[in-house]
């Protein structure tokens, strides 16, 4: 056995309450709060809301479970549980949950992403996690972090951060998912399910990291990370994880341990070490020189344990090796692989040179055990220093204001609206027939319509300077039968503001519900802003779809089919958002639908009825370069609403 088990110290006597009495000094102690793998959607789909639930109990708002005080929380993560990269209804759950706080703030919370935070590597490195976790407080709107309201200010990046706490330096280090295979999830085009278990950080991060514990020997350093350092706590061995904790995609042999080194996270230029074992190899090092720990404790999650005392691999959830203390604290998921959730509290006291390490189990599915702490897993742990305390957190509302709270259930979408009656409409299509330049001129359409020839049109909205079609779910605007048969290449282009975001609602289509058609820019039924051609040669939809819950303003979706490039792509505000192949030379007009905006094409019965206002919807019998869709959409604008 190459490393010392900690001796765990049993206590026999009755636990001391661990709620603070008020004649103790309540600056005298310090109490994080360590936890992972909330898997939020996972759980609240079966009705159970992991993070919430937890917050709870902690201030004494649920019955029968003990209430404990906290100074801060620290997070490994996987907030999220899908397979595929989480998307803004995941983001607005997990804030709808941490709104639960009374007795604490949103600022009190330190994050780090785990693997099922990670977008696919050309949605952008961190994307989800920055919006959501947000440790700098960069996107306070929607993570509800203010770096203002910080008790400890934060200092760094998203990907490797730092605080400190007293004479305690919390050193905080992102995973990183958001990678080519096998190390990551992978490219959008791929579209790769799985978890890709196996942890990667980058060499800047690791370098970051050694050159903060070298500078900082005089602290107490903690480090937080996704996952554990290999043989350390529980299953960290290779070949350990899978399939006992972990899935097998991106290498069943490192899936429950930092396996990887980034070298070059550069998508074009991608370097990666498999096996790198470059912070255990720094760690052991630093034991043999100095006699003593590099750092104090190295916390983490991702390995979802079968309850408290789970011992894999001959290791269990706290171990020392190196000199330092390793944590395994997951999960607070039930669903999520199935677990008993479980998190652990450290209670950190001035002047001591040791700290405890609690259990607390957040239900009663272990063994009978009912909800609160678990005794026989409770240890004390050497520190390096003895603790100095900061001073104690003063109270402050638990959101900053300006954060977008949703109170809309996390559920199944609701159905998309019924099928509307609709009679004969005029034709729309001569001025955009004759003017050449794009525009279908509707809302000037609209406008001379006097005598409303126009069937179930929308209403016209008239701001400073421009006008917009108002839709209100019952209406569509039927523009005509414009010919395509022998179009190569087509661009379509509209304005949109809309606070709905239901399922199956059509900015702008040629195509009738049921039977695959032509062309649809829509809001698809799975929720994302989509763009879609019907390949007549590889006789499927091409879809090009970007997911975003931000669409409560104006913005500019382009779709367009290009049998050059062999691409449909949709833009947003000027920017690619997706793409996917063509394998077509046309567009398939073969059903002759018309085209029609706020609807399906449908001539009787029409459905998918956009809510909002859509502004300058544009077709063009080409496909136009990201440049000109780049100035179009700075030269087009709406007076914003
Ligand atoms: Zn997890
Ligand atoms: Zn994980």
């Amino acid at each position: 056995m190459p490393f010392a088990r900690i001796l765990f110290l049993i206590l026999i006597l009755t636990p001391l309450p661990r709620a603070q009495s008020a004649d103790e000094s309540p600056s005298k102690t310090f109490r994080v709060w360590a936890t992972s793998c909330a898997h939020v959607p996972a759980d609240i789909r079966r009705g159970r809301e992991s993070l919430a639930d937890v917050i709870r109990q902690s201030e004494g708002l649920v019955k029968d479970a003990p209430a404990f005080e906290w100074d801060i929380m620290i997070d490994a993560g996987d907030l999220s549980a899908h397979q595929h990269p989480p998307g803004d209804r995941d983001g607005y759950e997990l804030i709808r949950q941490y709104h639960a706080m009374r007795k604490h703030r949103r600022e009190q919370i330190y994050n780090v992403p785990g693997n099922h935070d990670a977008p696919y590597y050309d949605h952008g490195a961190g994307t989800w996690f920055q919006k959501w976790g947000d440790p700098l407080g960069r996107h306070t709107e929607f993570s509800g972090v203010d770096s203002e309201r910080r008790p400890f200010p934060v200092e760094g990046t998203w990907e490797r951060y730092r605080f400190q706490a007293g004479n305690m330096l919390f050193l905080m280090l992102a995973d990183r998912n958001d990678a080519p295979e096998p190390v990551g999830r992978g490219h959008s085009k791929d579209g790769r399910s799985g978890g890709y278990p196996a942890g990667a950080v980058t060499r800047a991060t690791f370098d970051w990291w050694k050159q903060q514990v070298l500078d900082n020997q005089d602290k107490i350093i903690v480090t937080m990370h996704h996952h554990a350092l290999r043989d350390t706590t529980i299953a960290s061995g290779r070949g350990e994880g899978n399939p006992r904790y972990h899935g097998a995609s991106g290498g069943a042999e490192g899936s429950s341990y930092l396996y990887y080194l980034i070298e070059n996270d550069d998508p074009d230029d991608f370097q990666f070490i498999s096996d790198a074992h470059v912070f255990e190899a720094f760690l052991d090092n630093f034991h043999k020189q100095h006699g003593r720990g590099a750092i104090d404790l190295w916390v983490a999650g991702h390995t979802h344990v079968h309850g408290p005392e789970d011992n894999w691999g001959d290791k269990t959830i706290t171990e020392t090796r190196w000199g330092v203390g390793f944590l395994q604290v997951a999960a607070l998921t039930r669903h999520h692989g199935g677990s008993h959730p479980m998190s652990r509290l450290l209670t950190f006291v001035d002047g001591a040179s040791t700290i405890k390490a609690d259990v607390y189990l957040h239900d009663d599915s272990y063994e009978g055990n009912p909800i609160g702490w678990y005794d026989a897993a409770s240890g004390t742990l050497p520190l390096r220093h003895r603790f100095v305390a900061p001073p104690p957190i003063k109270s402050l509302p638990p959101f900053p204001p300006g954060t977008r709270i949703t109170d809309e259930p996390y559920g199944k979408p609701a159905p998309s609206r019924p099928l509307q009656n609709a009679s004969a409409s005029a034709d729309l299509t001569q001025r955009w027939k004759t003017s050449g330049q794009g525009t279908l001129h509707l809302e000037a359409l609209l406008k001379a319509d006097k005598d409303n020839r126009i069937d179930r049109k929308p209403s016209l909205w008239t701001g400073d300077s421009t006008s917009a079609l108002e839709f209100d779910g019952n209406q569509r605007m039927l523009v005509g039968s414009i010919k395509m048969e022998d179009w190569t290449d087509l661009t379509v282009s509209a304005w949109i503001n809309t606070s709905k975001q239901s399922p199956g609602m059509r900015v702008v289509s040629k195509d009738n519900i049921g039977t695959p058609g032509n062309f649809m820019l829509w809001h698809d039924l799975k929720e994302s802003w989509t763009m879609q051609a019907w390949d007549d040669k590889a006789r499927r939809w091409q879809t090009a779809s970007w997911h975003s819950h931000d669409v409560r303003r104006w913005h500019l979706l382009t779709g367009v089919v290009d049998s050059n490039r062999k691409k449909v792509s949709l833009f947003v505000d000027g920017q690619q958002k997706a793409e996917s192949p063509w394998t077509a030379g046309s567009l398939d007009d073969s059903d002759m639908t018309d085209l029609v905006v706020g609807a399906d094409s449908n001539n009787q019965r029409f459905g998918h009825v956009f809510v909002g206002m859509i502004h300058d919807v544009r077709l063009y019998p080409r496909a136009l370069t990201a440049d000109e869709i780049t100035d179009l959409f700075s030269t087009s604008a709406p007076t914003m609403k």
